[in-house]
Order: structure tokens, then sequence, then C-alpha cells
């Protein structure tokens, strides 16, 4: 018998699993998820749909009855929307489809690091072009960088995460212009916005954008993501995507919130009203800055006098997750707090307050 294991693939080698730090948690407020579950009477319809679900059948592998849904919400035809196990297996589509070795991605950091990830996995090179201090893009940069005709596709997460800020629609579309590289806006945070390049949409086939179902829609364990596009790029997509990977559940459970979603209107209002709450009160806090936001989160560093590692311990050990950036690149001392409701908020200053006495 031979016990050694062949290694992996060699681009494996220096990659780390993707690992949030995902801890059990009193105040959960590290993931950017709608803390709000889907309000009761929903929930009623979802079960009643959901009992109708045949379970030993394969799904409908497009889930074409949302797709319509989607389709006509944004004015779409049907093979403008393509669904996803999340917006992450799409990002990984994107990657397949359009990356591989001898291709190349422009990634904008800081920013959602799943992106580079995807990039590395599937051996494709990655220029970066970091944002500026303020985490606007580096707009004439990216310009220049893709005139040069070599980048395949880029990513613009608008709002961006961590950072919260909107890209400026106008760079959007100068990127989408400067050369036929596939542009991905991210607007997985697009319902706290309430902004989107849905117009730009019609004048550039190379331009698509992402959303999900996980933030506003309160169905992260769900795992429902779409992509609206040119239906040239999706059939590229669709070649490469998991067949049945939008499993029957979801698509039932996606269903019934999309038709209702005008009824999260109001948590949403709430949730930015907390941000407004929170941004006041994390600027009145000596030693920290908090960065504004356009989405259900803030960002915010603090100054060398303290860790920002000690301090996301200090409050888990306080029973308060939030998300540590305080090492990554970029992000110097940085942590990011998922907006909850008025007691969870409460209780993060509370805990953030006694963390930095
Ligand atoms: N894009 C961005 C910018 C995100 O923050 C996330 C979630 N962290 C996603 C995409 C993917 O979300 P999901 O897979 O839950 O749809």
């Amino acid at each position: 018998m031979n016990p050694s294991i062949r290694p992996a693939a060699p681009q494996l080698e220096d990659l780390q699993p993707y690992d949030p730090k995902y801890l059990p948690a009193d105040v959960m407020l590290s993931a950017n998820e709608n803390t709000a579950d889907v309000p009761p009477e929903i929930r009623r319809q979802i079960e009643h749909e959901v009992r109708k679900v045949a379970l030993n059948r394969y799904p409908d592998p497009l889930a074409n009855d949302l797709r319509d849904m989607i389709a006509e919400a944004n004015g779409l035809d049907r093979d403008q929307v393509l669904l996803g196990n999340g917006g992450d297996e799409l990002l990984f589509d994107i990657a397949l489809a359009w990356g591989g070795p001898g291709r190349t991605y422009l990634d904008m950091p800081p920013t959602f690091s799943v992106y580079r990830s995807n990039a590395l996995l599937t051996n494709t090179a990655v220029v970066e072009i970091p944002r500026q201090i303020d985490f606007s893009l580096s707009g004439e940069a990216c310009q220049r960088r893709l005139e040069q005709g070599d980048i395949d596709y880029t990513i613009i997460t608008s709002p961006n995460n961590p950072s919260g800020n909107l890209a400026d629609p106008l760079w959007v579309e100068r990127l989408a212009e400067a050369s036929d590289a596939l542009v991905v806006v991210d607007e997985a945070y697009f319902e706290f916005s309430r902004n989107t390049v849905r117009p730009l949409l019609d004048r550039y086939p190379n331009l698509c954008i992402l959303r999900t179902f996980s933030k506003a829609f309160s169905l992260a364990g769900v795992r429902i993501g779409y992509l609206l596009g040119h239906e040239d790029v999706l059939t590229q997509l669709k070649k490469v995507r998991q067949p049945y990977s939008v499993n029957a559940v979801s698509q039932a459970v996606a269903r019934v919130v999309y038709g209702n979603r005008a009824a999260f209107e109001k948590g949403i209002d709430a949730i930015l009203a907390e941000r407004e709450r929170l941004l006041g009160a994390l600027d009145a806090l000596a030693g920290v800055s908090a960065y504004p936001s356009d989405s259900n989160f803030i960002l915010f560093a603090l100054d060398d006098a303290y860790d920002g590692g000690a301090v996301w311990q200090r409050l888990l050990d306080a029973g308060v997750l939030v998300r540590d950036f305080s090492q990554a690149p970029y992000l110097h001392n940085c942590l990011r707090v998922s907006v909850g409701n008025e007691y969870e908020n409460d209780c993060f200053l509370e805990a953030l307050e006694a963390a930095l006495a």
C-alpha cells in the first residue's frame, strides 16, 4: 500500500480555505445578513409552497419561473437573467468562463476577497489597481489599464464590501467602454443603496449585474443569487454552471419572497435609519473613525493605540460578533459591523465602548 497522497493542483498551495470566522454569538453582526427573519405572513406562504415541492424530482435547472419574475421586474427577457446558488456560485462561474490560464482579472482592492480567490483557483492572472484612500475607484488608472486590451474581466462592487461606498456610475460606464472586457457590477447590497447601473445594461453588452437574496431579503441560508446581462454572456456561463445548483426548495422560497419583495421595504428603511444612528454613535467615540455607508454595514478604523484584533476578541467575549479586517491589506486596524436592529446595535455600541475603555 502506498500511504502518500499526490499533491493537489499547484494553484491551491498558497490558498487558504475561505474562513470568515463565523462563530456563534448572541449578537451576530459579521456577515451583512438582514438580522430580521422573513416576516411571519410571508413565512406561512413559504411553508405552503414548500409543501408542494416534489422532493424526489430534479429541480428546473434554470429556475425559469423565478427567472421570469426577475426578468419582468427589471424590464428584461428571460435569457438575460441567470440564477445561481448564491451570488458566490455565479462569481465562480464567471472566473471559470472568463478566467483561466493565460487570462487576466482586474481586481480593485480592498473589496470582496472571493473574486481574487476565484481567479487564483482558476489559474487566472490577477492585476490589482487599489482603490483610493477614501475607497473610491481609481477610475483613470483602471480605464487606462483596461484600454491596454489584455484584461479579460473585472468586478466592480457597488456598494463596495467592506467599505460601503457606491461606485460612481460615470466610472462604471467609462470602464465598460474602455475595452471588450467583461465588467461585472456586484450589486449584492443594491436594495440598501437603491442605486443601480441597470440603465447601462442596454448599451454595454459586456456589462452584467450581480444581485443576491442573501442580504435585504433575509435568505442567506437559502442560497439564491442572480445575474442580469447580455444573453451571449449568460450562454457562456450556462456552459460552466452546475446544472442543478439551485435546488427546488430554494426556488420555491425565493419565488414567494420575490413576489412579496415590497413587504421588505419597511425593514430596509429601519436598517437605514439605524445605520445613521450607528454612524453618529461611532463618530462620537474617541479613537474610532467610521466610513460613511450606502449599505447595511459600516467599516470603522481604530487608532493605532488599539489593537484591532484584540478589540474584535473583546467584542466576541462580550457576545458580539463583527468582522475583523485589522490585518487585511488596505484595511489597517479596521473592523466591519453589520447594521442590526436597535437592540443588537445597542449591544454592539456598549461592548465597543467597554472594549476601548
Ligand atoms: N458579493 C458581495 C459583495 C458580497 O458581500 C457577498 C456576500 N458576502 C456576495 C457577493 C455573495 O453573497 P451570496 O453568495 O450569499 O449571494
